[in-house]
Order: structure tokens, then sequence, then C-alpha cells
């Protein structure tokens, strides 16, 4: 099937593979279904949960296969392939030498969306932006809906406005890089870029391969949509010179040419008058004041007012496992940052904090260097306490620099902070590392830490 526009893409009859079954290969194979399509979705694993779903999917008339892929993946004429499954893997190499069109789920979903796109993406600090965002665009004018990387995947959304016709939508999409991978004609009204460091290096080969995967998002992009990026990103602002879109830096050294600018006691408008005192909000640490940065931007370039950008500011509390206060025990206070999955993320969360740290780090490596979590440490951190897969390769880079012990589980961890914590210390579970050697996500990870925190406040 040869795809020569984005309009009105005809997929009626024709034959759909959807290689992958989780959260945005199921939502594309709905989507694709009520096209008029015939849907196969192919996974390579048989989890117990990829059963459920399978079944699920069946009743609405999609064929699966799972635990491996059969040869009628290659009777198809488009592929949607799930920002999880790996570029260079065989089938991906011989569906090219078939000459099947493969495209990504943010792509697929994007040929049916009748509404602007706001997208979002950075190492860090996307779910945090996109939900400042969705609350600041809460205005009769707009529906905004969130989505993407987050939550519901697209073509979910999608199929729902097909079903039921929301005026005025605004779709706000947290986007990763891999689902960035496999881009056609997307075209966001917005980007928003947050920041770009070493993240997936797992994946690719190597940090240039990362970044144009991102800067994917404004191929496709013209002169009345925009860029919303951050200045004080050393990558970042040397990316956008030559490109067609409107740009908007944000910053956090003042700029007179940015819509909103901060100095050390407030945000200023673009008339340079008070928008809100720093001290009124509630996310700790200036990597949170970068997110609100752009959160601001982009709500002013959608005609938010002001005065709904600043309430939101003051009444937005934060993310769960992001840097989340859990509880005060005995004067200590312990925070879940569990989604902090690379160094970069630690080092925010280390110079968020005033008081010494016992900071817990470890899970799954992602190939971050540890030693740059050094200058961050300014005497604040007392201990660290390292568990699971990597913690052996952490010892080896920090543990001559600072007082450092191995245990084996996170819960092991939280109990010997506990032992060892005085009052005023801060108990801090930002692991740097991914999840997947002891659980099945960050979530369920943050989600332990918070209840051994509880078990111990009990005991
Ligand atoms: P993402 O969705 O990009 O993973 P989150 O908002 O979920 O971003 O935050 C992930 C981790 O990164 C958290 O530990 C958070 O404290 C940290 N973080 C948030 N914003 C930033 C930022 N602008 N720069 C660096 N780290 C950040």
């Amino acid at each position: 099937m040869k795809i020569e526009s984005n309009k009105n893409v005809d997929i009626k009859g024709k034959n759909i593979v959807i290689i992958g079954i989780g959260r945005s290969g199921a939502g594309a194979g709905k989507l694709a279904k009520f096209l008029g399509a015939n849907v196969l979705i192919s996974e390579q694993k048989s989890s117990s949960k990829n059963i459920r779903l399978s079944k699920k999917l069946q009743s609405f008339g999609i064929k699966t296969e799972l635990g491996g892929h059969s040869e009628k993946i290659f009777n198809a004429d488009l592929w949607i392939i799930s920002p999880g499954v790996p570029q260079n893997i065989s089938i991906v190499k011989t569906a090219y030498k078939k000459k099947i069109e493969i495209i990504s789920e943010i792509e697929f979903a994007s040929w049916y969306a009748n509404a602007q796109i706001i997208a979002i993406t950075g190492s860090n600090g996307k779910t945090t932006t996109v939900n400042l965002l969705f609350k600041m665009c809460d205005v009769k004018e707009l529906a905004p809906i969130l989505g993407g990387n987050i939550g519901t995947a697209f073509s979910d959304l999608v199929l729902d406005d097909l079903q039921n016709n929301t005026e005025n939508r605004v779709y706000i999409l947290e986007i990763s890089s891999f689902q960035m991978e496999r881009i056609k004609y997307f075209k966001p009204r917005i980007s928003i870029f947050l920041n770009i460091t070493e993240d997936h290096l797992d994946r690719y080969k190597g940090m240039e391969d990362y970044i144009n995967a991102k800067l994917n998002m404004i191929q496709n992009q013209d002169k009345n949509d925009h860029i919303v990026f951050n200045l004080d990103d050393e990558i970042l602002n040397k990316k956008f010179n030559d490109t067609l879109p409107k740009k908007h830096g944000f910053s956090l050294f003042e700029n007179p040419k940015n819509m909103f600018s901060a100095d050390s006691t407030k945000i200023y408008d673009e008339a340079y008058n008070k928008l809100i005192d720093l001290k009124n909000i509630r996310l700790p640490g200036k990597h949170n004041l970068s997110n609100i940065l752009a959160a601001a931007t982009a709500a002013k370039i959608l005609g938010i007012p002001n005065s709904k950008i600043s309430d939101t500011i003051t009444s937005f509390t934060g993310v769960e496992h992001r840097i989340e206060k859990v509880l005060n025990i005995n004067g200590v206070t312990y925070y879940n940052d569990s989604k902090a999955t690379n160094v970069e993320a630690v080092q925010v969360a280390l110079d968020s904090f005033v008081n010494p740290i016992n900071l817990i780090l470890g899970g799954k490596d992602k190939g971050g260097k540890f030693t740059s979590l050094l200058p961050h440490f300014k005497n604040k951190v007392k201990e660290i306490i390292v568990y699971g897969e990597a913690a052996s390769l952490i010892k080896s880079a920090l543990g001559d620099a600072v007082k450092l012990k191995i245990v084996f589980s996170l819960k092991d961890a939280v109990k010997t902070c506990h032992t060892r914590s005085k009052p005023g210390d801060i108990v801090l579970l930002s692991p740097g590392c991914a999840s997947f050697d002891q659980f099945n996500n960050f979530e369920e990870r943050g989600d332990v830490f918070k209840s051994i925190v509880k078990e111990i406040a009990k005991s």
C-alpha cells in the first residue's frame, strides 16, 4: 500500500498487521478495525496479561497471535509497529525487503485526528509538563485530552472522537523517542522540547540517533506551527536555527525575547508584569520551574489567559512517583522518585533538596554515567544504599567518593535507611535505573516503596 498523503487514508478491506500487543498496539488495532481493515496483531510474548488482552481484542473481530510471529505477518498492506519493538529485528528487515510500508502508532492515529495536536518530548519532565499544560487548557473554549506515552494511546483518543465528535478538541500528547521512529506525516501544531540528555542508550547506537528520533517531531511542521524549546539545554539551543516553524525559547535565565521569564523570586509575563511569586509554586526544584515555563509558553500560544496559567501553577502539586513526598517518620522525610530512571533525573532530585540525603539507587542499568552524579552530592549525600542488578556497577562508579552499601532488595534498602537516618534527613528513592530487574514497572516500584515506608511508620 503506497501512502501518498495523510488525508482520508482509506484502509477498508486492507490487511493491517500490528507488531506488539501493548497499549498502543491494541489501540491501533481497534482504530483500524473501526475503519474497516482486516487486522492481525502479532506478539512475541505470551504472558497472562497478553492472553487477556488478546481475548478482548478477538471479541472486536481482531485476529491475534501470541508467542511468536507467523508468516501471516508478511501478508500485509501496512504494518503498525509498537514503540517497544526494536528497529533491527529480523522480521522488520524482512518486511522492508518485501516493501511493506511500516509506520508508528502515533503516525497512524494522526491520519484520522481532526484537531490540533500539541506534542511534548524530552528525556525528562514530559509527564509533569503534559499534566500542567492539560490543566492550563481546562477552559470553556477548549476540550483538551491527554494521551500518547502516558495513559491512553493516541489511537484510542482518536477512535473515541470519531465515534463521539468532540468540538474544540486539543490533543496533548506525551511522545517518547521510540514513538517518533516511524513518522511520515505526523504534524503537531506545537512541538515542545524539554531537554535532551543521555537515555535509552541500550536501544540507540548513540546520542545522535536518539536526538534524531526526537527531532522527527518537527519534520512536517510549517511556518504556521510552533516549536517551544529549552534555551538552557546545550543540545536543543543549537538545533532549531534553520527551521520553519515559529520558535519560542524558554529559560531559567532572563531573556527579553521569551514569553515568560523568571528571576530568583518571580515569574514575569511578556510585559514584565509579575505572573507569580516562586514561593507559591508547590513543585520542588529548578527543573520543575523549567517544566512550568514550557507549559506556560505553550498555553500562551493556545490563547490561554495569564490568570488561568498562574492559577494552575499555584494549585499544581505534581505527579505521583516524581519527587513525591510520602511520609515523615520521626523527623525523617521519605520521598518517592521512582520515575527517576536515568541519572539526569537523579541529579535534579538531588539539586531539589538542602537537607542531608540517604539516597537509594539501583535497578536495571540503562547505560547512564553514574559518576555524573558526583558534582550534585555537595556534602548533602550522607550515604548511598544500592540494590538490584546495577548494584556493583554503581559501587565501582561511586564507591570511592561516598559511603555506599549494597543490599539485595528495595525493602532491605529502605530498612537500612530507616535505621541509619537522623531527624532532619531525607530518604530519597531516586534509582537512576529502570525497574525491570525486580518490578514490572516504575509505578510498581514506587508503590512498593511507599508501602514499605508506611509499614515502617506503623511498626
Ligand atoms: P518523563 O515523563 O519525561 O519521564 P516525568 O515528569 O515523569 O518525565 O519525570 C521523570 C523524572 O525526571 C522524575 O524523577 C522527575 O523528578 C525528573 N524530572 C522532571 N522534570 C525534569 C527536568 N526538566 N529535567 C530533569 N529531570 C526532570
